[in-house]
């Protein structure tokens, strides 16, 4: 495979994402950098990992939207995150070649799937890092000591990070705006003590069964919409209004036409699947 066949394989993913053998392209590339570092050519080594890592973000979007489509929820969560991460450190080096390897459209997709997942709140642990090393050099940092690489540059084709040695948690805290989005906020079973997921997934159900492939183009508009009374006949005049407001339902939704209920409406690029209902979807 030549870099030109490579970088073709990497614009057309749309079209042979199924079809196309990442292992055998990140091998190539693999090979291609090693070359390039032996010859000494820093540019042409730098480009080549940033081909790495459009590779590899194609590859954990699509696992992500198939970890979606199978029901794997928290999964998929967790793989959009490492989709996330790639794309932030990827951008500064890569601005001019964002749109042509669909980075642009993924990373806005990324996005989007995150808003309607339904997690609220996470773990955030306090570390206190006695020691870290440059992943480069394999020098011990500290701020009174740098050993002259930066982190997120590349260098010999190799992207520098710092390698924790020594770490102590000193606490957590749960938070709503998490550092790292993969620690979810589970309740586990009080006899078994096993993990268990409380959370309501209905929007990303319909949304990755009404999409067949994942470069699908998609919008939504969250909005809210009052939902007959008839579907909240269980709730009594006193108990707190099915709208979360906090206050009574007779003091808040029940003198109004309907309940106010956050609502999502959904627009496609492509009609929908034999079957399935066309457009909307209410929480
Ligand atoms: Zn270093
Ligand atoms: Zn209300």
């Amino acid at each position: 495979m030549t870099l030109a066949e490579i970088q073709e394989q990497l614009r057309s993913v749309r079209a042979n994402y199924n079809s196309r053998k990442a292992a055998d392209i990140s091998a190539e590339l693999a090979s291609l950098k090693k070359a390039a570092v032996a010859a000494g050519h820093e540019e042409e080594a730098k480009d080549l990992c940033c081909l790495e890592q459009t590779l590899s973000i194609q590859e954990a979007y699509l696992k992500a939207f198939a970890q979606m489509k199978a029901g794997h929820y928290y999964e998929g969560w967790c793989t959009l995150e490492v989709v996330e991460n790639a794309i932030t450190w990827l951008l500064p080096h890569y601005s001019p070649f964002f749109e042509q390897y669909d980075l642009k459209f993924i990373q806005s997709a990324v996005q989007r799937f995150q808003t309607l997942f339904p997690y609220k709140q996470f773990i955030s642990p306090e570390f206190l890092i006695r020691s870290k090393k440059c992943s480069i050099c394999g020098k011990e940092i500290s701020i009174r000591k740098p050993c002259g690489h930066s982190v997120g540059e590349i260098y010999k084709g190799e992207i520098c990070c710092h390698l924790v040695s020594d770490i102590e948690v000193i606490g957590t805290a749960i938070v709503t705006n998490p550092s790292q989005k993969y620690s979810v906020v589970f309740l586990s079973d009080p006899v078994t003590k096993e993990k268990k997921d409380q959370y309501n997934y209905a929007v990303i159900r319909y949304l990755a069964s009404r999409l067949k492939e994942p470069f699908d183009g998609w919008s939504h508009i969250v909005t809210k919409r009052r939902h007959p009374h008839s579907r909240y006949a269980f709730v009594g005049r006193n108990e707190k209004c099915p709208c979360e407001s906090g206050k009574k339902y007779k003091k808040c939704c029940l003198p109004t036409e309907g309940v106010l209920r956050p609502h999502i409406q959904f627009s496609f690029a492509k009609p929908p699947p034999s079957g399935m209902p066309e457009l909307e979807y209410s929480v």
